[in-house]
């Protein structure tokens, strides 16, 4: 018998938790090592391999497949037949998914009920589905937050759990019907059902009943949690300030504005401006919250939104809002349903533990969420959609990029954090997921990052994460990497934000960013937030960036406004040092302070415009301690009035030190310090600062020498430094964008990431495994 004849093909099919947990990487290695030719590759639920080589060999091979698989693989069987071998085959492959491409994902995000719909859940009406809570048909209604898996269908939808009787399995099946193959069809009859529970989870109540009970605990001044599409809200009367303290006080969520639900359009015009853009948003099929202009009459008590002129704005998008809040008939808080920066609760039994303390009572029904959900946040600006929060009805529309490559996975940043992947030229960004402090948010983190892969049933060829060497994101990067032995690409804060921002906007440079946000990781170590960088040739340079000051406690400066503002008096020199510092802080802290800045002890420098925004509030009173993100920004933001156009702005020269421009705020810091002494108005000092911050934009633009101009961070979220900002350089003759469809703050670093790491990998670069 000679080796030829020795020589077999085997078919082997592996089943359980195969897919997206390195499985193909790990048999094409284990593969190589034995000498055995062939292929693997994933196939519906399944690892299809087909191995060829010497029988003993392909022996060990099977063996070692349960004894060394990858631990996040669980394998429930192997199934392995003879086939014929394959003349001349030289290595073995990892080929593309048998159904990619095939299996690219015709999932809807989900979408707002139509008006045929409402007009059927009307109480009068003679439908079968009057005052139905889960009324939809194929032109709305839940999608990506019931779909468990792909291809989108009955039997892989949380409906599964429903058997259509027949009234609606003869309209699921008549192609003439408006309800032909909509996945979540249902009835009174055969449908999910509501529940009205107590806080310790009895029963008082069911279907139409469960509703009134419920509306008239709100009217009552309750909070009552409802099951929304996407997770779990809690719902209290807007107009009653008592009842929204103690909202607060249970959520501990001292001052952050609370989204708001509204009965209809007409009340929304009751309570704020509306104009025909926002409307289109507000009543489109995503129907996100929309940040409205609040009208001073407004019933809308002041503690929903302390201090703000803006309130964010809902309409019902589900029947069971629309039945709510008709009943209830007035703007009610609507709002995550979560303990402050916790994930958002889906499952009835998790919301009945985890907001026992909130909630007095809880409205639930039996369809259960696939994932949690937020509802999205928009705002109109020149005309078009500005998405600050997207979740609930945006995601899983893909995205398109100029840019076709290895499946990539994009791990984000820290804060409000989403995940990107990216197959051939189409990103799908995940659902905004929050931020990574909290051991229940890394965990839901990582279940997104499971379940896209799974859904899509890719395994990534490529990843990117942030430089920061401290976030949990990063950490789960170099995981990945390890896992399925693939090139992980480091990616600069700055240059993610502001190569989403030309992504998105196909753009390919050159261009000039300036990514203007809270904290970053720079190439230098120091905390960056305030860049300005040239794109040109996928090339990125940093030509100027805000003057740096001492961040005194490091991450305690981030949420401490009063920190940010010692450290910037104190890199100024400046004499009001000690009386300013004096309000907060004893003589002895501020000599530590002083010894740590002078040291660099615990005080990193920062050229973060974030946090300039937060001294300078702290400064003037504005916000000293805030109690939510961006909160000191918003507070300046808020105190603009009309005249902010014409205040004239603060001087914030633009000087070179060796190479790059750098924003001196010295002279600026003088001139707010002698308004203040001047008594003159938070109005004044806040507009002069934005147009000064306006000003140094432009005058850096002017140098540049390019006509594109990108925005990006968080900063980019002030309606007035944006619309100013854009006035000027328009006016200038400069070309401007900034992200629309992704939001500007972190949530567009995964984006900004993949096209990074894509622009690497397509140049044929060698992309090294952490590249730095
Ligand atoms: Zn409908
Ligand atoms: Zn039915
Ligand atoms: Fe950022």
């Amino acid at each position: 018998m000679n080796d030829l004849e020795d020589i077999v093909r085997h078919s082997l099919t592996i089943r359980g938790t195969v897919q997206g947990v390195g499985m193909r990487p790990f048999i094409f290695r284990t593969a190589r090592e034995l000498g055995l030719t062939g292929l693997v590759r994933n196939a519906a639920g399944e690892v299809q391999i087909e191995v060829q080589g010497m029988q003993r060999r392909i022996a060990e091979f099977a063996a070692r497949l349960r004894g060394e698989a990858p631990p996040g693989a669980s394998i429930d069987a192997v199934t392995a037949t003879r086939i014929e071998q394959v003349y001349g085959e030289r290595e073995f492959k990892i080929l593309a998914s048998a159904a990619r491409g095939a299996r690219r994902p015709a999932i809807s995000p989900d979408l707002a009920t139509c008006a045929e719909c409402f007009t059927e859940i009307n109480r009068l009406s003679f439908s079968r589905r009057a005052a139905y809570a889960f009324t939809s048909c194929s032109h709305c209604g839940p999608r990506y937050s019931i779909a468990e898996d792909l291809p989108y269908d009955r039997a892989t939808t949380t409906m599964r759990a429903f058997a259509m009787c027949d009234s609606c399995a003869t309209e699921y099946c008549d192609p003439a019907d408006r309800r032909f193959h909509a996945q979540p069809i249902a009835c009174p009859r055969c449908g999910p059902e509501l529940t009205l529970l107590d806080a310790a989870g009895n029963r008082i109540g069911n279907g139409t009943q469960a509703i009134s009970r419920a509306a008239k605990a709100i009217a009552d001044g309750k909070i009552v949690a409802i099951k929304g599409v996407g997770g779990f809200q809690l719902i209290v009367d807007a107009t009653d300030a008592p009842a929204v303290a103690r909202l607060r006080t249970r959520k501990r969520r001292p001052h952050k504005p609370f989204a708001l639900m509204m009965p209809n359009v007409a009340s929304v015009r009751t309570c704020c401006h509306l104009s025909e853009d926002e409307l289109r948003i507000l009543a489109g099929p995503a129907a996100p919250i929309v940040i409205l202009r609040r009208r001073s009459t407004s019933c809308v008590v002041p503690n929903v939104a302390p201090e703000n002129p803006w309130l964010g704005v809902m309409i019902p998008y589900s029947p069971l809002h629309r039945l709510l809040l008709d009943e209830v008939d007035r703007p009610v808080v609507c709002t995550s349903g979560n303990l402050s920066d916790e994930p958002i609760c889906i499952d009835n039994r998790e919301a009945l533990s985890r907001l026992a303390d909130i909630a007095d009572l809880f409205l639930v029904h039996d369809r259960a969420i696939a994932r949690p959900l937020d509802d999205s946040i928009a705002r109109a600006s020149n005309g078009r959609i500005e998405i600050l929060r997207r979740a609930r009805g945006y995601t899983p529309l893909p995205i398109r990029i100029e840019s076709n490559g290895p499946i990539t996975l994009a791990l984000g940043a820290h804060q409000k954090n989403t995940i990107g992947l990216a197959i051939g030229g189409e990103v799908t960004l995940s659902q905004h997921l929050g931020d990574l402090q909290s051991a229940e948010a890394r965990s839901a983190y990582l279940r997104t990052i499971d379940e896209l892969l799974r859904l899509f049933d890719v395994v990534p060829e490529l990843l990117a994460c942030d430089l920061h060497p401290d976030y949990a994101s990063t950490a789960v990067g170099e995981d990945l990497a390890e896992r399925f032995a693939i090139p992980l690409v480091r990616v600069q804060h700055h240059r993610a934000h502001i190569a989403a921002c030309l992504a998105e906007h196909r753009l390919e440079g050159p261009a000039l960013g300036l990514a203007w946000d809270g904290t970053g990781y720079g190439t230098d170590g120091t905390v960056w937030g305030g860049e300005a960088l040239r794109f040109d040739g996928g090339e990125f340079t940093r030509i100027g960036h805000l003057k740096a000051f001492p961040l005194i406690g490091g991450e305690a400066a981030i949420r401490d406004p009063r920190r940010a503002a010692v450290g910037l008096l104190l890199e100024a020199a400046s004499n009001d040092l000690e009386a300013i510092s004096s309000r907060w802080f004893s003589a002895a802290d501020l000599r530590a302070f002083r010894a740590m800045a002078e040291r660099g002890l615990n005080s990193p420098l920062s050229s973060s415009v974030g946090r300039l925004f937060d001294a300078v509030a702290a400064i003037f009173g504005v916000c000293e301690r805030p109690t939510f993100d961006g909160q000191a920004a918003m507070q300046l933001e808020w105190t603009l009035d009309d005249g902010a156009d014409r205040a004239g702005a603060y001087p914030m020269p633009l000087s070179d030190s060796a190479a790059t421009f750098v924003f001196d705020w010295t002279p600026m810091l003088s001139a707010i310090l002698a308004d203040l002494r001047e008594r003159r108005s938070a109005a004044l000092i806040s507009a002069r600062f934005h147009n000064a911050l306006v000003e140094a934009a432009c005058s850096i633009a002017e140098r540049a020498g390019v006509e594109q101009i990108a925005l990006g961070g968080g900063c980019f979220q002030n309606s007035y430094l944006c619309r100013r900002l854009e006035a000027r350089l328009h006016g200038a003759g400069f070309r401007v964008c900034r992200p629309r469809q992704i939001p500007a703050n972190d949530g567009a670093i995964a984006f900004g990431q993949i096209a990074i790491a894509r622009n690497l990998w397509e140049k044929g670069r060698n992309v090294p495994r952490s590249t730095r």
